[in-house]
């Protein structure tokens, strides 16, 4: 039985920030692999720069390459349109039906809980593991567990922007993600 922690994002671009906190919570929770699980973007979420999956994928690809406990997870990108956390779960549980599950969620998404589709399900499918971060306030009648993860207040939105101004992101993102941008004009304008 392996433990294994999805954790779900645009990544768009990946950065350090994501790979520090995976990282965090792989040592903290005791967690065997982490599988980077890249979401496809709502529609009514798609600005006119939004980066095609493809690129996405290709990105987080470089970024998670050399830690043997980082893999990729295509669920929802295999289907279309944007997928319910419960539906992915569910169908991730039946491919690993002798591991435990753990899904990674930061701080800023613990008050949204009580919306999710199907949640009381959910949680009996999966343990969540909730990522404390400064300035979010995470009181929750739910079952988490919590991980606490050095701050680096870095986010995709950020790095898109300081592309697109050519600014730098040296130590923000990994090289080889930026290698890959540049070969490939992305964030340009
Ligand atoms: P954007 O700026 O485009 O909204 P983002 O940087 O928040 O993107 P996502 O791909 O949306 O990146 O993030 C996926 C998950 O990673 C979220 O749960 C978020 O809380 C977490 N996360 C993102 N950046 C950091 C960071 N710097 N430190 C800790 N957790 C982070």
């Amino acid at each position: 039985m392996k433990k294994i922690g999805i954790f779900g994002g645009t990544f768009d671009p990946p950065h350090n920030g994501h790979l520090l906190m995976a990282n965090e919570v792989l040592y903290q929770a005791e967690l065997d692999e982490i599988w980077f699980m890249p979401n496809q973007i709502p529609p009514h979420k798609q600005k006119e720069d939004f980066t095609d999956s493809f690129h996405r994928v290709e990105m987080l690809k470089r970024a998670i390459g050399s830690n043997p406990n980082f893999k990729l997870e295509l669920a929802e990108m295999e289907r279309e349109g944007p997928s319910y956390t419960f539906d992915t779960i569910r169908l991730l549980k039946e491919r690993q039906p002798d591991d435990k599950l753990f899904f990674i969620i930061g701080a800023d998404m613990i008050e949204f809980l009580p919306k999710w589709y199907k949640l009381d399900e959910l949680l009996t499918l999966i343990q969540f593991i909730g990522v404390r971060r400064p300035g979010f306030h995470i009181e929750t009648p739910y079952p988490l567990l919590f991980a606490d993860v050095p701050e680096f207040d870095v986010s995709s939105t950020m790095l898109r922007e300081r592309l697109k101004a050519k600014k730098p992101t040296q130590y923000l993102m990994p090289d080889k993600v930026k290698q890959y941008i540049e070969e490939n004009g992305l964030y340009e304008s």
